[in-house]
């Protein structure tokens, strides 16, 4: 099976993949965690150079998309065809929302690029940690050295935050929202609630 997790910066996704990873593994599933961009030494170098040098929105598109690429190819598929349980910290909907709603890129640019590239693959489970921007920029602040895309201002994040939401809208029974607004504990709490709801014992 194929879950993601998305969400802007300082939602608190990356930590929650590790409680749903213990949670998978404790029900002795073979857990597989990768991440994008990246998740091949091909796409990670990708990944360091969209989130270090200046570039348009339509190159930024383009290489995360061929770093999805070979994702898809190299990890993404063969993981799923082994039967294990991958556990994505982002994949094609974070283009919808950064490259979409942050950076302005139209629909029949993403659309044709999300399909050629994923050619059927697809999540089954979407975790979606929302929460206001403003909020998230709190948290960000201080957490580690903001890159690129992290220095952009909280309209940005508020743009990338509604196409996260226009995307929820699109697609209700894969993606499901998390309110990350609360604690780590509270967080969590809606996740394992959410993991028990679909995948009961
Ligand atoms: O989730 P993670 O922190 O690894 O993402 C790295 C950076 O890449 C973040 O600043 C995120 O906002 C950005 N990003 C992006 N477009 C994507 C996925 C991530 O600009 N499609």
């Amino acid at each position: 099976r194929f879950i993601s997790f998305e969400g802007i910066d300082g939602a608190g996704k990356s930590t929650h993949i590790q409680a749903v990873a213990d949670w998978f593994r404790a029900r002795g599933a073979d857990v597989q965690l990768s991440r994008e961009p990246g998740g091949t030494p091909l796409a990670e170098t990708l990944r360091d150079l969209v989130l270090s040098r200046p570039m348009g929105p339509m190159t930024e598109v383009l290489m995360i998309f061929a770093g999805r690429c070979d994702h898809v190819e190299t990890v993404v598929k063969p993981a799923l065809a082994a039967g294990k349980t991958l556990l994505c910290d982002r994949f094609t909907d974070a283009s919808f929302a950064y490259q979409g709603g942050g950076r302005g890129l139209p629909l029949s640019v993403l659309e044709p690029l999300a399909d050629w590239v994923q050619q059927g693959t697809e999540p089954e489970l979407t975790l979606w940690f929302d929460l206001p921007s403003e909020q998230a920029a709190a948290r960000r602040a201080g957490a580690r050295e903001a890159d690129r895309i992290e220095q952009q201002d909280l309209d940005f994040f508020e743009r990338v935050r509604a196409a996260y939401a226009a995307r929820a809208a699109k697609a209700p029974g894969r993606i499901v929202r998390i309110d990350a607004s609360g604690t780590v504990e509270a967080v969590g709490a809606q996740v394992l609630a959410v993991l028990a709801q679909r995948y009961p014992a």
